[in-house]
């Protein structure tokens, strides 16, 4: 709430909503553009932000399936954080920890962004050895680590069971400060607003439903809206990312599996930081609503629905209260599930493609929330200059072929994750 002020909002609520001025405008589709992203997620319309932003291309249109941050965006469970051992993987996600740090004030608007620290717990004294080593190579890279003993995590989360006795022991934990939360549908409207502002057509309800080829190169996209011609088109789909390259002849190494997450109802402040067990698959922290916002792992089939299934929830829950015994006496509200990309390696891609100016965006796994604004910064500097920008070279889509895997699969909330 930058812009209005509470006078304006008592003015709007007592006029039945009416009046307030469009974020952004619906704007019927061009014939032709100069670029197309396809996915009005936050990785497709904060890149088409940066196009304009960045690299002063503003003949742009984000086009989108269903409404505008209904994807992953909207269903995530928030957590922003760049704590990963392998060096190409923490510079980058690094510099999207930065981004996330001026976001509010970049796009004139409150994407709540909320540094209350991510705890990665240790449940071994080998996962306190590697702890470290993963904290002094994330302070090498320029960012922040601090190892907890159990008594300061107790401090930091009273309510989680650090006793001796307990199912789960904690010997210990990697703290990023630095990490947090965010506003998910914040950062989708917060870019869409800013992105429209520089001129960006931003056109919701319109499935891209085949790409057009001629002699190697893209030359625009068929839609429910009718074509739509383009010199260059990134796709920013997540879990569709496989779905999308088969319509230009490619088989990427990408499954579509879902994943849930899931709140309790509201409750007072609670639990200020970021819990995450691997070893016991949950990852917990509290909305500025009150609810305590669960998640585990995925529930292990491919799909394409937005939805899972009882066992899953039951095991997240369950290991949540194991930890945190108190939180048995509360009631579960809400559960959901988004659709994954999930790459072979647990990284991303971010990439040319044999097809001349088209362009990936996907494979983020459990993790591209964190990823939005690095991810949307060099994918735009990937295609407005046919060239990667220095920090994604290492997420080509080659690195399957040439087995230059970056394979940091348990640096996430749980083992599998990314
Ligand atoms: C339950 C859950 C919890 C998660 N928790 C975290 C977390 O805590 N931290 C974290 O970092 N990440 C998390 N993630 C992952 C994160 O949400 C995603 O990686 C990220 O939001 C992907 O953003 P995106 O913009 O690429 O995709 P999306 O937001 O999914 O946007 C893609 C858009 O493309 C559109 N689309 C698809 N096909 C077409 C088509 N043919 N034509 C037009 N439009 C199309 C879709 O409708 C969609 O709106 C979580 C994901 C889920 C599901």
């Amino acid at each position: 709430m930058t812009r209005y002020s509470i006078f304006s909002l008592a003015r709007n609520a007592l006029t039945g909503h009416k009046n307030w001025p469009q974020a952004w405008r619906s704007p019927e589709p061009k014939p032709e553009y100069d670029v197309i992203i396809i996915g009005a997620g936050g990785h497709g319309l904060g890149t088409a932000y940066y196009l304009a932003k960045n690299h002063g291309i503003t003949n742009i249109a984000v086009l989108e399936k269903g409404w505008l941050g209904g994807g992953n965006t909207g269903r995530n469970t928030t957590i922003v954080r760049a704590n990963y051992e392998r060096t190409e993987n923490e510079l980058f996600y690094e510099h999207s920890l930065k981004l996330w740090e001026t976001m509010s004030q970049d796009l004139n608007f409150n994407v709540m962004f909320s540094q209350r620290g991510v705890i990665n717990l240790a449940h071994s004294d080998a996962q306190v050895d590697a702890f470290q080593r993963r904290g002094n190579a994330m302070i090498l890279n320029g960012s922040d680590a601090m190892l907890l003993n159990p008594a300061e995590i107790k401090a930091r989360a009273p309510h989680l069971d650090c006793s001796a006795d307990a199912r789960f022991p904690i010997k210990g934990g990697l703290l990023q400060p630095r990490g947090g939360t965010a506003r998910h549908d914040g950062v989708a409207w917060g870019y869409a607003r800013a992105a429209d502002a520089r001129g960006v057509d931003i056109i919701q309800n319109c499935e891209v439903t085949g790409l057009d080829i001629s002699n190697g190169q893209i030359t625009g996209v068929q839609t429910t809206r009718g074509a739509i011609k383009a010199k260059k088109v990134g796709i920013a789909v997540a879990g569709h990312t496989g779905h999308l390259a088969t319509m230009a002849g490619m088989r990427l190494p990408i499954e579509s599996h879902v994943l849930q997450a899931m709140v309790s109802e509201p409750v007072k402040p609670c639990l200020d930081t970021v819990i995450t067990s691997g070893a016991v698959h949950c990852y917990i922290s509290q909305s500025d609503k009150g609810e305590l916002v669960m998640g585990g792992d995925l529930d292990f089939y491919n799909s394409y629905a937005q939805r899972g299934n009882f066992p899953r929830i039951e095991d997240v829950v369950s290991s949540v209260i194991t930890m945190f015994p108190s939180f048995s006496r509360l009631r579960l509200m809400r559960t959901w599930g988004g659709v994954m990309d999930m790459s072979m390696d647990g990284s991303p891609i971010i990439s040319k493609t044999p097809t001349k100016g088209f362009y990936i965006n996907g494979g983020w796994c459990y993790g591209g929330f964190k990823a939005t604004p690095g991810s949307a910064w060099v994918f735009a500097h990937t295609i407005a200059n046919d060239e990667p920008h220095e920090l994604n070279g290492q997420y080509r889509l080659e690195r399957f072929q040439q087995g230059h895997m970056i394979d940091e699969h348990g640096a996430g909330p749980t083992p599998g994750a990314h």
